[in-house]
């Protein structure tokens, strides 16, 4: 415990302050008491926007996180395949290329968020057009992430009804913020 030493002087703790001042009790952290109240009145302000945050997030529908995820995953595959061409048919000059799941997102829950495994560049032809253009990305993928990867991957696609919940969604999406940041540094 720091012991209070009544001479030693502070700095005022609200920052458009910063005075120097001698406290007379261990609490003071302000150099007057209209700073006291600006300080107190500051916290309350933060409390309440954080409130107002988390207020936002649970009333958040599960399909809006789950979209704004999916996106991510997306992204996290566009960013690690930027030099690579479409996963099927390999074009490098498409007009518009997306992040192409093999196992479908809407079908398969626990592999919707895998960019790692299940989601790759794939030109806009062969993901809409072809409707993934699925023999072709089944031999490069098993060629790109290896037999034994594609096998957990269709393990995993097995379950086809799984409702994650907010909090699994969370520590997916944090994960996948993480993933973001590492890929875009
Ligand atoms: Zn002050
Ligand atoms: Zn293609």
């Amino acid at each position: 415990m720091i012991r209070f030493n009544p001479r030693k002087s502070r700095l005022c703790k609200l920052k458009t302050c910063r005075a120097r001042f001698i406290p007379a009790e261990p609490w003071e952290w302000w150099c007057c008491v209209e700073h006291m109240r600006a300080i107190a009145e500051q916290k309350r302000e933060a409390a309440w926007k954080q409130e107002k945050r988390e207020r936002l997030k649970a009333l958040e529908r599960v399909s809006d996180i789950t979209a704004r995820m999916k996106r991510k995953a997306q992204l996290c595959a566009r960013l690690r395949d930027a030099a690579l061409g479409c996963i099927s048919c390999g074009t490098l000059i498409a007009d518009e290329y997306h992040g192409g799941h093999f196992f479908p997102a809407h079908k398969h829950p626990l592999v919707r968020f895998d960019w790692r495994r299940n989601i790759h560049k794939q030109c806009k032809r062969c993901n809409k057009d072809l409707h993934g253009n699925l023999t072709d990305y089944r031999e490069n993928l098993i060629l790109k992430i290896g037999p034994e990867a594609f096998a957990e991957l269709q393990e995993l696609s097995k379950t086809t009804s799984y409702k994650h919940t907010r909090e699994e969604l969370a520590v997916i999406e944090n994960q996948l913020n993480a993933d973001l940041k590492e890929l875009k540094a």
